[in-house]
């Protein structure tokens, strides 16, 4: 009987009752939030690991497998995505995980971003022309891409929505616990003037108060130059720069360059859920954005 129902939903291509939904995300920031809200009622693997730039991502045949195989795609949008998830997407051949239908969801749907450019600035050739994409790192942007992922969770498994609701309040109590405990710690460095690589943190520097006067990167995705790093000695002087705030799968020798002609001091930290041992899960991984912070500005 079981194995009838199972290929009669099958055939149809939907998801038997009984069956977890198939969450595939972008990244492990997604993968986490999305685990919480769903907790047992949902499998989910990311693509791209924390440890990876999530910018460039090869479209293996394994990842292509694990599409297929979703009820639901999430990602990030705003371009981060755009050099592979479209080819997966294509590949995968799933009518229900086309943009727009139910099964994909982009999550910059739930924000408006900072750092939007302008026609001019895209035809610079701008890695993130519809606006910065790296807005995880904002724990205020994060409740409404965990209310959006949760209602898209009850969307595609109504028998589980008041498990998904309750599951959803729950995050975001602990959340608005965690950004008390965050601010306190970081309330005192306001001001505090850093040099990032990229503008994976620009979200949470200006959440925190924080003054970004420069990159390490001459341009978003672009890799630094010694030209630029010798401008870069001028600026860290003059602004009295404390930190250069490095992802840790970046190269940390530019950074060193940099802080060893400056009075300044490079902090690695990682830049995804999974970007080290410690930060396995959202709120781990912002517990060690923010200790790696304050533990360098004592
Ligand atoms: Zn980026």
């Amino acid at each position: 009987m079981l194995t009838k129902l199972f290929l009669t939903f099958s055939l149809f291509g939907l998801t038997p009752l009984w069956a977890n939904l198939r969450v595939v995300t972008t990244t492990e920031d997604l993968r986490s939030i999305t685990q919480i809200l769903g907790g047992e009622w949902v499998d989910v693997t990311s693509i791209a690991k924390g440890t990876q730039d999530p910018h460039f991502i090869e479209a293996k045949p394994s990842y292509l497998v694990a599409v297929s195989r979703a009820d639901l795609l999430i990602a990030i949008g705003l371009e981060l995505e755009s050099g592979w998830l479209p080819l997966l997407i294509r590949g995968a051949r799933q009518p229900k995980l086309m943009p727009g239908e139910t099964g994909c969801l982009t999550v910059s749907e739930a924000i408006t971003p900072l750092e939007i450019r302008s026609q001019a600035d895209r035809s610079q050739g701008d890695v993130h022309p519809l606006g910065n994409p790296h807005f995880m790192a904002d724990p205020e942007r994060v409740f409404l891409v965990a209310e959006l992922i949760s209602k898209r969770l009850s969307q595609l498994d109504p028998s589980h929505t008041q498990i998904f609701s309750k599951n959803l309040t729950a995050f975001k109590k602990q959340l608005q616990e965690k950004i008390t405990l965050w601010k306190k710690k970081l309330g005192p460095y306001k001001g505090t003037k850093v040099i990032g690589y990229h503008m994976t943190f620009n979200y949470l520097f200006k959440y925190f108060g924080f003054d970004v006067v420069g990159f390490l990167e001459p341009k978003p995705g672009i890799q630094p130059t010694a030209q630029h790093i010798l401008s870069l000695v001028d600026t860290a002087k003059v602004q009295k720069v404390k930190l250069i705030v490095v992802e840790s799968f970046f190269d940390p020798k530019p950074g060193q360059t940099l802080a060893e002609r400056t009075k300044s001091k490079q902090v690695l930290i990682p830049a995804y859920v999974g970007g080290d041992e410690y930060s396995k899960t959202y709120f781990d991984w912002m517990n060690t954005v923010v200790n790696e912070l304050e533990k360098n500005l004592k």
